[in-house]
């Protein structure tokens, strides 16, 4: 289950292009390209018109997109420099979302307070629980206490983002509509 829909990239005029481009500073190969732009939690956004509809997109997979002609649809696009609002194709790579949260984990960026959790991370931390994934071992992936993982998953920390119901296991609770609520008794005079 993605927590966002899949937005297709747009088509880029070779004009649409050169102003995307125009909000990167390009510096040497090997050095990080800042995005000029707007930024949100760190990355790059950038905003079209799609089927009449505003929407933000990351610049960075939008830079991947441009210079590699590829969609990235639904994988990541992740930054080796670990530096949100580069532009550089040479640093990113290819990812799921989990390689990208193992690769953050790696590095020990995620090992803080749960208050800097970024929206992605909130929504992956929910999305793995509600598949089954258990709180201690996303915590102890994280680096976090269970307790911060706990919060996210049932929502007693960031309320402003959606919480995903667990799936049901084959032996979960009683519908509530074949529950009976009383015992089988006449309630006619
Ligand atoms: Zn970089």
């Amino acid at each position: 289950m993605a927590y966002c829909k899949y937005i297709p990239m747009p088509v880029f005029t070779p004009e649409g292009r050169d102003r995307f481009w125009r909000r990167v500073e390009k510096r040497g190969n090997d050095e990080c390209w800042p995005w000029l732009g707007h930024r949100t939690g760190g990355y790059g956004t950038v905003d079209f018109f799609i089927e009449g509809k505003s929407r933000s997109m990351k610049a960075h997979r939008v830079a991947y997109f441009l210079h590699t002609e590829e969609d990235p649809r639904e994988m990541g696009v992740c930054h080796r420099c670990d530096n949100p609002s580069c532009c550089n194709p040479s640093h990113f790579f290819l990812g799921t979302h989990d390689d990208n949260m193992a690769d953050k984990a790696r590095k020990g960026r995620v090992a803080r307070a749960s208050s800097k959790f970024t929206f992605e991370e909130v929504m992956q931390i929910r999305e793995r629980a509600a598949a089954g994934g258990r709180v201690s071992f996303l915590a102890k992936e994280l680096g976090v206490a269970s307790e911060s993982i706990r919060n996210i998953v049932n929502g007693t920390s960031y309320r402003n983002l959606p919480v995903l119901p667990r799936k049901p296991t084959p032996l979960g609770r009683i519908p509530k509509s074949q529950k009976p609520d009383h015992p089988a008794t006449s309630t006619s005079n």
